[in-house]
Formats: C-alpha cells, sequence, structure tokens
C-alpha cells in the first residue's frame, strides 16, 4: 500500500494508473474506520483494478460548535486495517494542503443540502460537495463508493456528480449495522453503556415505520406520528431533528405514500447525533 500526502503527486499516481487502462475505485473517509467503511472498501476491490482510500476529517463540513477537534482519529489502527484488505494508495492529506490560505471556492448543491441533516447543519453539505469535488479532481476515479447510511450524502454528490459533469459513477453501498441494529458508525464510540442501549431506537423505529407502510398504511403524517412517538418513548433521547417519510429522489416529505419512500431520523443523545434510515420499495 502507497501512503501519499501531496495532492499533486496523488493526481500524478492516479492519472499513471489510468494512462495504463486501470479502473480507479474510490473510498473517501473520515477514518476511525469500522466494518462499515471495509463494507465499501471490499466492493471497491472486487469492481476495480485500483482502490484509493482517502482519509481526511475535513473541516469545512464541521460547525464551530461541532466536534472536529474531537472527532475519534486512530491512524495507526486505520493503516493497520487498510494493510490487511490490500488497497493500493492510502491518501491522506494535511489540511493545509487542501485549504491553503488562499483557499475560498465552494460548491453549493442547491435546495437539497437545505433539506433533512441540512437544516440542523448548515454549511454541512457545502462542505462536503467541495472537499468531494476536490477528491474527484485529484483522484480521477472510475467509481466512488458511498455509504446508504448517509443517504442525503449519497443523493447530493450524485447530483454535483451530474450537474457538474464528473466522469464517475457514484454507487451507493448497504448500511452495516450492528448485532441490534444500530447503524456503524464513527462517531458510535461517543455513547455510554445506557445510551448504547437506548441508540438502538433509531432502528427499531424506521423498521416499525416500514412494516405499517407495508401493512397498508399510506398517510405520512400517521407514519411521522408514529416514528415521533416510538422516539420519545426512549428516555435518554435528548431530542428529535427529524424523523419522517421522504421523496428518495427530492428528499421532500411525503404526505400520501405511493411510491418507494426513504424513511430517516435523526436524534441527539446526549451531545451526540445520529442518523439512520432504511429505503422502502414500493
Ligand atoms: P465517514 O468516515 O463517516 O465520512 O464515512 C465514509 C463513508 O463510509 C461514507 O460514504 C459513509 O456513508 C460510509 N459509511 C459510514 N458508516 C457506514 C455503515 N454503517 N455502513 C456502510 N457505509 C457506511
Amino acid at each position: 500500500m502507497e501512503l501519499l500526502r501531496i495532492p499533486r503527486i496523488t493526481q500524478d499516481s492516479c492519472k499513471k494508473h489510468l494512462l495504463r487502462g486501470r479502473s480507479l475505485g474510490f473510498v473517501p473517509t473520515m477514518g476511525a474506520l469500522h466494518a462499515g467503511h471495509l463494507s465499501l472498501i471490499k466492493r471497491a476491490k472486487m469492481e476495480n483494478d485500483v482502490v484509493i482510500v482517502s482519509i481526511f476529517v475535513n473541516p469545512l463540513q464541521f460547525g464551530p460548535a461541532e466536534d472536529l477537534d474531537k472527532y475519534p482519529r486512530d491512524i495507526e489502527e486505520d493503516i493497520r486495517k487498510l494493510r490487511q484488505e490490500d488497497i493500493d494508495i492510502l491518501f491522506l492529506p494535511d489540511n493545509n494542503l487542501m485549504y491553503p490560505q488562499s483557499f475560498s471556492t465552494s460548491i453549493e448543491v442547491g435546495a437539497l443540502s437545505e433539506r433533512l441533516y441540512g437544516k440542523f447543519r448548515p454549511g454541512h453539505f457545502r462542505g462536503v460537495a467541495t472537499v468531494v469535488a476536490k477528491l474527484f479532481n485529484i483522484i480521477t476515479p472510475t467509481r466512488a463508493y458511498f455509504g446508504q447510511k448517509d443517504f442525503q450524502q449519497t443523493v447530493i454528490i450524485k447530483k454535483m456528480a451530474k450537474d457538474l459533469n464528473f466522469d464517475v459513477d457514484i454507487i451507493a453501498c448497504p448500511t452495516m449495522r450492528e448485532h441490534d441494529g444500530l447503524a456503524m458508525s464513527s462517531r458510535n464510540v461517543y455513547l455510554d453503556k445506557e445510551q448504547r442501549r437506548a441508540a438502538c431506537v433509531l432502528y427499531r423505529c424506521l423498521i416499525k415505520a416500514s412494516d405499517t407502510v407495508q401493512s397498508g398504511v399510506t398517510s405520512g403524517k400517521k407514519i411521522r406520528e408514529l416514528m415521533k412517538d416510538i422516539i420519545s418513548s426512549e428516555p435518554l433521547i435528548a431530542g428529535i431533528d427529524y424523523a419522517s417519510v421522504y421523496d428518495p429522489e427530492t428528499l421532500e416529505e411525503v404526505d400520501e405514500i405511493k411510491n418507494n419512500v426513504l424513511f430517516a431520523v435523526a436524534v441527539r443523545i446526549g451531545k451526540t447525533r445520529l442518523i439512520d434510515n432504511i429505503f422502502l420499495i414500493l
């Protein structure tokens, strides 16, 4: 595994692979790697000649009061896991090389960024779109892999790639879960034992909502009420940011459920914000 830190050198190295006719599979991450990240990497390995993983805790996507400084980092352990997966290139850029003092460009994807998570983390998706555009230009991937756990992020990246003609296939991969259904997340380490137990309510709520729609309920309002009731029944939930049913393409709330829908939740447990979603094909 090659470890590269300098964008220009990484760009040259990736271009050389492309010139030799090799496909490049790219998995962008913020590190603290878990089995969810590894599932993306395994998929990228299956479908490409060369696999590149980036680890970069992108300051642009964190608000001033958010957890940038204490975001979990364990680079030694990450490198060990990546060697085990036998990836080709780890891109580990330095913050100053990604964002020199003169840096001033940003990418706004529009309305999709204002919905769900965007309402509660203003500027978050501008930061995500900007860093992903930079990474795409550095890596020039054939395919890039994103988790369905961050469904909104995947929709926004697909839109950005389409609008700006990035020549890359965006591939959405299923959410990896713990044995009790909790979606794997680097932020789960923030939870103490009781909070960890309480966090299962997210998946429980999503499954119940999906089962209820499958049993014939089509009212978005009823499903929203049901989801909020289930989450509120867990005393350790400090607040619900959203819990609702959405159109998976526009990310708008659905009032009458007729076609495929996305159930999505974001809650706070202590100071930790957790998100999850499931998709129902009708
Ligand atoms: P992050 O390091 O949290 O920015 O995540 C990097 C990538 O891994 C994103 O595309 C996430 O959607 C994806 N990811 C995070 N958690 C999971 C999970 N539990 N299952 C599958 N993919 C995930």
